[in-house]
């Protein structure tokens, strides 16, 4: 069989398997890619060292609506991926373990739930897995993008998600990870005043001080993956039990197992086997899922510019255009006299359907124009960054779908993200635990 798959550059060599195989790599010229993704492919051929077992008969595809099938059982609790019926049916197709060779695994979407995912499944492996994340994006994030000045690139802005809301029964349920991200820093209390902010009791809220992006930055290193960033996936198709991933540019790449994080209307416009893989029922499923839509505007000062208020946040209620101002280098703690400050502002959900076709120019001067009535005399920024976030956040989650949709078993075709449990950093946890509850006994 011939794979391709990563390592450094220029290197060729022989490594063995777990399961007794050999594996050998020559370098090959591959796609480029940019920041922390390696760049070099490799062909590498796997040598099988005592014959392998076959695999239990095909599971065929998943009854994803039926309760006795795929469906959450009733009284599943959404939080607990145990409590799911897939659990039993995954274990039942499970081949052996001992004798199954690399697994390639890719992730779609570098943001929240596909770093989460790569993350978890990288732990949970328990034979050598390739693990690949493509992302259309030019960088990590997704919705929880970090923007920096092209002046400075210390001077940064959260366009997505603000700031990470923990209750009391997340902080017990998901508390290793948020002591995970608690512990090196990559979290912190939010300490500083958001007006209007709705507190709730027992609620915790947390800021990352190197941007909310570091969170993402933090499970794919701890991934170890392959992050590909400019690589839009266009097609899926089934090609001898593997999938075969197009994209727009470079070339098709074969996959054994292919999880899909972008939000619903994005996986349906997947083009392929997959659009008859995907069964009536779960594509009623999938056109279900809603987002609001808003606008992000960040601005980045000069080093020095005084922006003088007394909060860091405000929730506005009395526009039409703006809905909640950052400054966002004060909401994080970060005050210094080299780094300008930047200042971001979310739009109002009615303006956003309503200028959801305009070009992002004319929406940031309206921005700008309504954002001298709310904090006039600012002084002119050196940088600006209009995002268009025409699926913001989930107002209406995937029916019967909790935490995951598997399209397709053998190979395994699995989606997951907010879409599918709710737009917070608990609602991406649950996702990413449900896609290995999924997964885990196939990797
Ligand atoms: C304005 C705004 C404010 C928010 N505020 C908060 C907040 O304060 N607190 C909070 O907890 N949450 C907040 N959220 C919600 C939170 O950001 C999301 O729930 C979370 O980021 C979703 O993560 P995800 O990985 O599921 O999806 P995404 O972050 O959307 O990741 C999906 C990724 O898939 C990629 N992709 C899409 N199609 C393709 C393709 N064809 N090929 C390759 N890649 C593709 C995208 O580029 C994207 O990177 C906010 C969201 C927005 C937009």
């Amino acid at each position: 069989m011939i794979y391709r798959f990563t390592r450094g550059e220029g290197q060729a060599g022989i490594h063995s398997l777990s399961d007794g195989a050999s594996l050998s790599w020559k370098p090959a010229p591959g796609p480029q890619t940019k920041g922390k993704a390696k760049v070099c492919w490799s062909s590498a051929l796997i040598i099988p060292s005592a014959p392998v077992a076959s695999s239990p008969p095909p599971a065929g595809q998943p009854r994803n609506c039926s309760r006795t099938g795929w469906g959450p059982e009733r009284g599943a609790d959404i939080s607990n991926p145990l409590s799911f019926g897939c659990s039993t049916y995954c274990r039942l197709a499970t081949p052996p373990r001992r004798q199954r060779a690399m697994a390639r695994v890719l992730i779609v979407g570098a943001g929240l739930t596909g770093s989460l995912c790569a993350a978890l499944l990288r732990k949970a492996a328990t034979r050598p897995l390739h693990l690949a994340v493509w992302d259309k994006a030019g960088d990590s994030g997704g919705r929880m993008t970090t923007a920096s000045s092209p002046h400075n690139p210390q001077s940064t802005v959260d366009l997505g998600a603000q700031y990470i809301t923990c209750t009391p029964h997340y902080a017990k349920e998901h508390q290793s990870f948020y002591d995970e991200l608690l512990a090196p820093g990559v979290l912190k209390p939010l300490t500083s005043p958001i007006e209007g902010m709705v507190i709730k009791e027992g609620d915790c809220n947390f800021v990352a001080p190197h941007g909310v992006s570091s969170i993402i930055n933090h499970y794919l290193k701890e991934s170890g993956a392959d992050v590909y960033f400019r690589q839009c996936v266009t097609q899926i198709n089934l090609r001898n039990d593997k999938w075969e991933v197009l994209r727009e540019t470079g070339s098709p790449e074969q996959f054994d197992i292919a999880v899909l994080t972008m939000p619903a209307p994005q996986i349906l416009q997947l083009q392929g086997d997959i659009v008859n893989l995907i069964s009536e029922c779960q594509r009623q499923q999938l056109e279900s899922v809603s987002y609001s839509s808003r606008y992000a505007l960040g601005l980045f000062y000069e080093a020095g510019t005084k922006i003088d208020v007394p909060w860091a946040g405000q929730y506005i209620t009395s526009n039409p255009c703006i809905r909640f101002i950052s400054i966002d280098n004060k909401k994080r703690n970060i005050e210094s006299s080299e780094i300008g400050p930047s200042l971001v502002i979310h739009t109002t959900v009615s303006f956003g359907v309503t200028y959801l076709e305009h070009s992002t120019e004319d929406v940031q001067e309206l921005i700008l124009q309504q954002l001298e009535n709310i904090l006039p005399g600012l002084p002119q920024p050196v940088a600006t960054k209009c995002q268009k976030w025409r699926h913001s956040q989930v107002t209406n989650a995937a029916a019967n779908s909790p935490g995951q949709m598997t399209l397709h078993l053998k190979p395994f075709l699995v989606c997951g993200g907010d879409g599918f449990t709710q737009s917070n950093f608990d609602g991406c946890i649950t996702s990413a635990l449900c896609v290995l509850e999924a997964l885990k006994d196939h990797i």
